[in-house]
């Protein structure tokens, strides 16, 4: 089984003011997905970022930090607003998906996931074995969930990658962004940065800066984190760009594409 992750960046125009799909972006890798899965059959579970849909909601309700009694109601409905948005983002692109012949079948954290302290603690994912025993493509986004002890917070797309590959047990786990990798420092800001084909310690980045967009859920040095965790539990996963035609294609072909793999052995 694959778990493939879109980024946000990819999905949306994460600069624009107003939620933006970026519907050429969509079209291209829904389209890649297909040829690749009418060349042979892949149980294949999709995870996607929030973007510019999540995120301004998000920064706006704070959710995420503590709050006091009389705050709730309004965090309440901030809670939904952001679910509301994160669940029109994936209406969108499952919408595309499934105008090419992909069955996927929207699976949504906020209705069975749980956390404390921002970390998932319970999800049962049954669900996502029975759908993928039968054919389906689940797919799952990040979005907000319960929380024991902040009541409620954000889950990023990448905490979703590490809690499924932790618990599924995928024989590859890639996630697409709008970078070829991972450099020792942001390729967007520093033309001298240095790309990693394989990465192994936080330690090797030069400056821990998050990405080129602030983002709530904390850009490439929470992914990286997020995929350490998993290459302790000797899980390899692999960070490619998505940007590139024709790169998930031939990430879900087995064919050899650039990118960043994080592994604990070097
Ligand atoms: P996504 O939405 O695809 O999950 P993010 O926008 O959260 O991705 O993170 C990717 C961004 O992280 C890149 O566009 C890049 O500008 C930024 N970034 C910051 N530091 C690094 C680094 N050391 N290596 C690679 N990219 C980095």
């Amino acid at each position: 089984m694959i778990i493939l992750k879109i980024g946000g960046s990819i999905l949306t125009k994460k600069d624009a003011p107003e939620s933006e799909v970026d519907s050429v972006n969509l079209k291209r890798i829904a389209l890649e997905i297909k040829k690749s899965l009418d060349n042979s059959s892949k149980e294949l579970v999709i995870v996607h970022g929030a973007g510019s849909f999540g995120h301004p909601p998000a920064k706006k309700y704070k959710i995420g930090q503590s709050f006091d009694k009389d705050e709730y109601p309004q965090k309440r409905i901030g809670f939904c607003e952001i679910q509301n948005a994160v669940k029109k983002l994936n209406m969108l692109i499952c919408e595309e998906f499934i105008s090419h012949g992909l069955p996927v079948i929207a699976v949504p954290a906020s209705s069975f996931i749980t956390a404390n302290s921002k970390r998932i603690t319970d999800g049962n994912l049954d669900i996502f074995k029975k759908y993928l025993s039968k054919g389906f493509i689940p797919i799952i986004y990040g979005d907000v969930v319960l929380d024991e002890d902040l009541e409620f917070c954000v889950i990023s797309g990448d905490q979703i990658i590490q809690y499924l590959a932790s618990n599924l047990n995928p024989s590859k786990v890639v996630l697409g962004t709008d970078v070829d990798g991972v450099y020792n420092k942001n390729p967007k800001t520093h033309d001298d940065a240095v790309f990693y084909e394989r990465f192994s310690s936080i330690e090797d980045l030069d400056a821990l800066e998050g990405t080129t967009n602030i983002d709530v859920t904390g850009g490439m040095v929470g992914k990286i984190k997020e995929l350490l965790y998993l290459a302790d539990l000797g899980i390899e996963s692999k960070i490619i760009n998505a940007e590139i035609e024709n790169n998930i294609y031939k990430v879900l072909e087995n064919d050899d594409v650039k990118g960043t793999v994080i592994s604990r052995s070097k």
